[in-house]
């Protein structure tokens, strides 16, 4: 038991010295303890599975002993310098995270957050191509800092004051609840069940969509632009997929018009869609830089440090003056990195994510077929949304309140999942990628457990 400070007491200064807006999740929020691969342990000694892994912060498991030793080694020996001087584990990670990227994205800037890469990302862009204008999707979350909240089109995260002036929100192709999308049109081994809004089977909805980037890029920014960002599956939104080759189109057509192709990996790097190392893979493109966070830094705040990838070419529009970061490519994060990487390859773990996140959405869609208000069930690995509806038929979001319950239930019953989407009617499924299948069917037990109440409550009402 944490004795030093009661939980009611921490409540009190959560009140009065931590800042509201970092909200806490449930009504009785967790007070954790520990942590060991794929689960949480709180101060009660209660164990629950982290299906959520901290917003797919932690890729190979809560304190993986590899990453854990390497850190602790580190830490005795140095774990601060800047950029301004040499060390071996900057060198040895740069060489060794690049190793697994096609050319020409062969050069590494490491910052502090996502949200500073993204930022960086967005100057780069301009910087190369002296254009201003960056194109993104609705529903996308890029970050927080003032720069990158222009690229984050979820009003919750929107403040209402000026903030990234020269993004423009282009339509999401969101082939569950956009306006086109039926059968086999997204990259997933479950398909929507939604009606498909295509002629005699053939699915039309790439056409569509790609036809709306078009108007957005004839009619609503400048001739020439400076770039395009997008998640190869969209995170924060809900595991939103797009339509197969669309983003090949789009980058052809982005790269028409002077842009570079952005991708956000923060969410689907490092093996987590299973096929491929990089979500932007299973588009078959290649970015022109691509920006990492979280999963790399296996989630230590300390040394958690976002990645940038960058084609050289685009690398030395920033080298004509000097550009500084201060704890970007620390000793600590470094190792950190390279651990994380090696236990990603000696785990297996790509291959785990493909198996077991096959396994699960296979699991959970027989959720989705039995109960009318799961609508759909999708991603890609371990990157996996549950969309939760009045019915399929009309695909209204499942009011917050009711999913909040279902969600406070599976807590209950010791699983965590996360929530999003533009109305919060998406649970989240991104577990730390060594989970099993003997833990995905403890999960779908108990989220079939807490949707069994929820329509026995529905049926009573
Ligand atoms: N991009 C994506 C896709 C993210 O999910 C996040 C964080 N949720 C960020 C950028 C921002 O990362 P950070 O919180 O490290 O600033």
């Amino acid at each position: 038991k944490y004795r030093s400070y009661p939980y009611e007491h921490m409540l009190k200064i959560r009140e009065q010295n931590i800042a509201p807006s970092l909200r806490m999740y449930y009504k009785k929020p967790l007070l954790l303890h520990q942590g060991h691969m794929q689960w949480l342990f709180d101060y009660e000694g209660r164990r629950y599975l982290d299906l959520f892994a901290g917003i797919v912060t932690v890729s190979v498991g809560h304190c993986h002993p590899k990453v854990t030793m390497a850190a602790q080694k580190q830490l005795a020996c140095l774990w601060h310098t800047t950029n301004i001087y040499m060390h071996p584990s900057i060198h040895e990670y740069a060489e060794k995270l690049t190793s697994f990227l096609p050319d020409p994205l062969k050069v590494v800037y490491l910052t502090n957050s996502g949200s500073e890469a993204n930022d960086l990302a967005m100057f780069m862009a301009r910087l190369y191509t002296r254009n201003f204008d960056i194109i993104c999707f609705r529903g996308a979350y890029h970050g927080g800092s003032p720069y990158a909240l222009g690229l984050t089109s979820i009003g919750s995260y929107k403040h209402g004051v000026a903030n990234g002036i020269g993004c423009s929100t282009t339509m999401l192709p969101d082939v569950f609840r956009g306006p086109w999308g039926g059968s086999n049109c997204r990259d997933s081994p479950v398909q929507t069940v939604r009606r498909c809004s295509c002629s005699e089977g053939v699915c039309h909805a790439n056409e569509q969509y790609i036809e709306q980037f078009k108007d957005t890029l004839n009619t609503s920014v400048p001739k020439t632009i400076a770039g395009f960002i997008a998640e190869p599956i969209q995170g924060v939104n809900g595991a939103v997929q797009y339509p197969k080759g669309f983003l090949k189109e789009a980058y052809q057509l982005v790269r028409e018009r002077g842009g570079v192709c952005i991708s956000d990996e923060v969410q689907t790097g490092f093996g987590r869609t299973g096929s491929h190392f990089w979500g932007f893979q299973t588009h078959d493109v290649v970015p022109d830089i691509i920006t990492l966070a979280k999963g790399i830094g296996n989630e230590r705040c300390m040394f958690r440090q976002l990645r940038l990838l960058i084609n050289l070419k685009i690398a030395n529009s920033l080298a004509q003056n000097l550009h500084f970061n201060t704890f970007g490519g620390n000793p600590l994060a470094c190792v950190v990195g390279s651990a994380v990487l090696d236990a990603i390859e000696e785990d297996n773990l790509q291959k785990n994510s493909k198996d077991v996140g096959t396994y699960m959405l296979l699991e959970l869609a027989k959720l989705r077929d039995k109960f009318e208000i799961v609508g759909d069930v999708r991603g890609k690995g371990l990157m996996i949304g549950i969309e939760m509806v009045t019915d399929k038929d009309s695909r209204h979001p499942l009011p917050s309140e009711e999913i909040n319950q279902i969600w406070e239930d599976c807590k209950d019953m010791g699983v965590l999942i996360g929530r999003g989407g533009l109305y919060n009617q998406t649970l989240r499924v991104k577990p730390p990628m060594c989970i099993t299948k003997k833990d995905v069917d403890f999960a779908v037990e108990v989220i079939h457990t807490a949707l069994e109440k929820h329509m026995g409550k529905a049926a009573a009402n």
